[in-house]
């Protein structure tokens, strides 16, 4: 989603209350949340080039930790000065690998890549455990670990688990609550559901079923563990490219 802008307001509201309010919610109000047309991060990637070549370092520094925000990754911004330097200017690649470093810091992070504002939520750390389970890439934060046992899971575009149960011989199952983005979930022999936040998926106990992102958007889930006796996940085969990519 794309950051919510008040810095039109909050730096010029009182000089140029016209020029903050044009900024604020056209500029970025009507013209950056046109996801559809083109996502916050290719926006963000053509502001990024747009400022390079033009040498506006400020506000150049303003839209790196904006497409950060959007997913830019570090290396993204480092690859996209290096080939503009052929094109707008060695120097200015010069000056601006210092501001990459300083909106990104020097420590190559989990998240590098992840949407800063998916939700409320916690991203937590990638999913080394489950990655067998997995294709693409995905998240998990523990939230509660005691009582009912909930996990905020964050799938990149395109990344859904393999078809696997929920086993238990009473109670058991999971329940989704979806937090951010778009995303499906899918019954054996069913067709696939279309999920968005706030959609609740109840799953019961030894149903065969896979859940994930849409291959255009990051999606976030809430994973309840409905308590159960002998509750254990079998793992299946995965989601083939050809299934995934007939979803609409
Ligand atoms: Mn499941």
């Amino acid at each position: 989603m794309a950051k919510k802008q008040t810095a039109g307001r909050d730096n010029l509201g009182k000089l140029a209350p016209k020029f903050a309010e044009l900024n604020d919610d056209v500029l970025f109000g009507e013209v950056w949340s046109r996801e559809k047309e083109l996502s916050p991060r290719d926006r963000s990637m053509i502001t990024i080039a747009a400022l390079f070549s033009a040498g506006l370092y400020p506000q150049l520094k303003a839209h790196l930790s904006i497409g950060k925000d959007h997913g830019v990754t570090r290396q993204e911004a480092v690859e996209i000065v290096t080939q503009l330097a052929f094109y707008c200017g060695w120097p200015k690649a010069w000056s601006t690998f210092p501001l990459i470093q300083e909106v990104y810091g020097d420590e190559e992070s989990d998240l590098d890549g992840v949407p800063s504002n998916l939700s409320v939520f916690p991203v937590g750390q990638k999913n080394d455990a489950y990655a067998r389970y997995f294709i693409g890439q995905s998240y998990l934060a523990p939230l509660s670990t005691e009582q009912v046992p909930v996990y905020n899971v964050t799938f990149e575009p395109g990344c859904r688990n393999n078809w696997h149960i929920h086993h238990a011989t009473r109670g058991g199952g999971q329940m989704l609550i979806c937090v951010s983005g778009r995303g499906w979930y899918q019954e054996w022999g069913k067709e696939a559901r279309a999920l968005q936040p706030g959609d609740v998926v109840n799953i019961p106990a030894g149903v065969k079923h896979w859940h994930g992102a849409a291959a255009d958007s990051w999606f976030q889930h809430l994973a309840i563990e409905v308590p159960g006796q002998d509750s254990r996940a079998e793992w299946l085969e995965p989601v083939d490219d050809e299934q995934y990519g007939k979803l609409t």
